[in-house]
């Protein structure tokens, strides 16, 4: 979700609304899913994407998820002592939303852009974390674009 450091001159302008956005869900930082339960639920989503698997592995608790996608890996955020960690549907569909932008564009989109938000809503709403309203009535608030 984070791997780039923050900084102002990213080439990601909407990186940051992205994740003030995620960080006003609660429990999108909670560890609510196995490792097992996140690989099946990544390669359910890329397949009904036309992609091809990943392989999801669990990270240190101190460092955020990510997705390498030449590479094909996603390391999810694994849990604290207080059960914070990226192993949700959430977080584990945004990183898929990473890895189906590049496998449709390549390089081409901003890593948090409109192209990328349109594809981490429509997984979203297709695997029952919120519904098309949900999405936009909170995505409005933090004036997110998606197309
Ligand atoms: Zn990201």
């Amino acid at each position: 979700m984070r791997k780039t450091a923050r900084n102002a001159d990213s080439g990601d302008p909407q990186r940051d609304s992205v994740y003030r956005w995620e960080a006003s869900h609660e429990t999108w930082n909670v560890c609510t899913l196995s490792l097992e339960q996140c690989s099946e639920l990544a390669n359910r989503a890329l397949k009904a994407a036309g992609c091809m698997p990943a392989a999801v592995i669990q990270g240190p608790s101190n460092r955020y998820s990510w997705n390498i996608p030449k590479l094909r890996i996603i390391s999810m955020q694994g849990p604290s002592k207080k059960g914070r960690g990226g192993m949700n549907a959430a977080t584990l569909l945004h990183e898929v939303a990473h890895q189906i932008c590049f496998d449709r564009h390549r390089n081409r989109v901003k890593d948090h852009g409109p192209t990328f938000l349109a594809a981490y809503r429509e997984l979203l709403i297709n695997f029952g974390v919120m519904t098309a309203k949900e999405f936009s009535l909170t995505a409005n608030k933090f004036r997110l674009r998606w197309r």
